[in-house]
């Protein structure tokens, strides 16, 4: 046990340092208070990393494998059509992993030097939070240190769920992590769940020569997604040689012969099974307070596992906050980071509000699927009147001289204020195209107001401004089905 009587104070600790953590401490600090943050992470050769999941083996390193793996897609099967010859294309996946690896590494040490800049005191070790937001500290060697924070800041992030059917053994049967570092292409790739997660790591491996087979318990495709989309990245997932099979529940897996094998009940309920070299489970992450939380601290948790806070990220513990993967909400690292600026702000005393209804979604699979605010499937479960405008890429000019014609925008917008309600996009760069929705209904904007604004010719963006005059069918690049307003 430590002594707490002489322990070293600060204003705020935060727990943890991933995209909620890093950005609560550096915007704490900027705020002049006396911040700490505790990280117990380390990185593949056992060194203390910074960053979380999303630096190290979440969005970052699953984004250069995804940009590394469409140039090859590009270059072996897509350049010809603009008379590009590109015989005899190879992919070193060695030095596609140390590519990624050294991106990780540029960003996560860039972290260590913001905290520097910024004053932001970094401690190594594992957390632990006491009574009287006394916060324990046990370091690499087993050393206990115990702090005193006025404001303590838990972003302790999520973990991978595990399902005891397939339980992984990080050779033949991985999680995310794992199959971020496959140093060969494996010829057929099982994944257990077509979500965001599975499906991008899907793409990056399929595009380099997998056959990937993903087994979705659900029956409907991607089901959180406005449907009209869910069902055009079906077809064009399809078309890719993506094997995405719905209804398929996993039962068992066994390893034989340095292969995988993955039993599963179909769609129809018949017994099947398939073998594969690498098996990825990719069914949804938790959220993580191992060892966290002393029972005396004040903190409680909900019913799903996640620490409970209320819109304002206050738990149930005065001066004790929770942002990011750890709290209710979609696990996405721009909500976590905005979660740690509010709260960082609010204990600066000013009144930062989180707006949760506009925080856009992105699946970073080629063609892109990105959404922000309501799906049609939910106005029309409110009974809200609505109005759809769509516009497809395949009649935009600079998707076509792009080659990249798949997918559409589609607007929605209430009925009679003409607000805009909803945007969910399928196509190339679908992940900034949505952010000029997401702007754009930050300020309250109509479909008329988006209609009204000039894009420059020719972009991408400009199936935006078609889907949004299509609302009120004067769009002008497509046929108008219905009557003008
Ligand atoms: P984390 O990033 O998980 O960080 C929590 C940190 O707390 C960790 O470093 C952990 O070591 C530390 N910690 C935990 N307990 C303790 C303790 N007791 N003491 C000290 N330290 C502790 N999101 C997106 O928005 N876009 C994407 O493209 C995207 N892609 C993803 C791809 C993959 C493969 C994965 C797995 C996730 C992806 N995500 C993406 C999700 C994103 O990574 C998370 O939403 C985000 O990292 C959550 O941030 P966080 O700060 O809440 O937690
Ligand atoms: P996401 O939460 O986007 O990462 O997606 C995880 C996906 O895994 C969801 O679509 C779940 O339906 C799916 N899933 C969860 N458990 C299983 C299972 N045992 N077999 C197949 N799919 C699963």
């Amino acid at each position: 046990m430590s002594d707490n009587t002489t322990a070293e104070q600060f204003d705020v600790i935060v727990i943890g340092s991933g995209p909620a953590g890093y950005v609560a401490a550096i915007r704490c600090a900027q705020l002049d208070m006396k911040v700490a943050c505790i990280e117990k992470m380390k990185d593949r050769d056992g060194k203390n990393t910074l960053g979380g999941t999303c630096l190290n083996v979440g969005c970052i390193p699953s984004k250069s494998l995804l940009d590394s793996s469409y140039k090859y897609h590009e270059a072996a099967e897509q350049l010809s059509i603009h008379g590009i010859e590109t015989k005899g294309v190879k992919i070193d996946v060695k030095k596609m992993i140390e590519r990624k690896d050294g991106i990780v590494k540029q960003l996560t040490s860039g972290i260590g030097q913001l905290f520097k800049a910024n004053g932001v005191t970094h401690i190594e070790g594992t957390a632990k939070l006491l009574a009287q937001k006394v916060v324990e500290v046990t370091n690499n060697d087993g050393a206990v240190t115990s702090y005193q924070a006025e404001n303590v800041i838990i972003a302790t992030g999520s973990t991978s769920i595990d399902i005891p059917v397939a339980q992984i053994d990080n050779k033949y049967i991985v999680d995310s992590t794992g199959a971020l570092e496959f140093s060969t292409v494996p010829k057929r790739l099982g994944i257990i769940g077509a979500g965001v997660i599975g499906l991008e790591l899907g793409s990056v491996w399929s595009r380099l020569g997998s056959e990937v087979v993903l087994l979705e318990a659900q029956d409907r495709f991607l089901a959180m997604m406005d449907q009209q989309i869910s069902k055009d990245a079906l077809k064009i997932f399809n078309k890719q040689g993506l094997d995405i099979r719905l209804g398929c529940r996993v039962t068992g897996s066994e390893v034989k012969n340095k292969k995988v094998e993955v039993q599963f009940q179909d769609g129809d309920g018949n017994e099947q099974s398939e073998t594969f070299d690498k098996l990825i489970v990719c069914v949804g992450r938790k959220a993580y307070t191992e060892n966290l939380l002393a029972p005396d601290c004040g903190v409680n948790i909900d019913e799903r596992g996640c620490i409970y806070v209320n819109d304002l990220c206050m738990t149930d513990a005065p001066g004790i906050y929770a942002v990011g993967d750890v709290v209710r909400g979609p696990m996405l690292a721009h909500k976590g980071s905005e979660e740690g600026v509010m709260v960082a702000e609010r204990i600066a005393g000013q009144q930062t509000v989180l707006n949760y209804d506009i925080i856009p979604n992105v699946i970073y699979t080629h063609p892109e699927i990105a959404s922000v605010g309501q799906t049609e499937e939910q106005i029309k479960a409110d009974g809200e009147p609505y109005n759809v405008g769509m516009f497809p890429f395949v009649a935009s000019g600079r998707a076509l001289a792009a080659n990249d014609t798949d997918g559409l925008v589609k607007i929605i917008a209430h009925g009679e204020t003409d607000r805009i309600l909803g945007c969910h996009i399928i196509g190339p760069s679908a992940a900034d195209l949505v952010q000029q929705v997401a702007i754009a209904m930050e300020f309250g904007s109509s479909a008329e107001d988006l209609g009204m604004i000039v894009f420059g010719h020719p972009t991408l963006s400009e199936a935006v401004h078609e889907a949004a005059l299509s609302v009120h069918n004067h769009a002008i690049h497509k046929a108008n089905r219905r009557k003008r307003k």
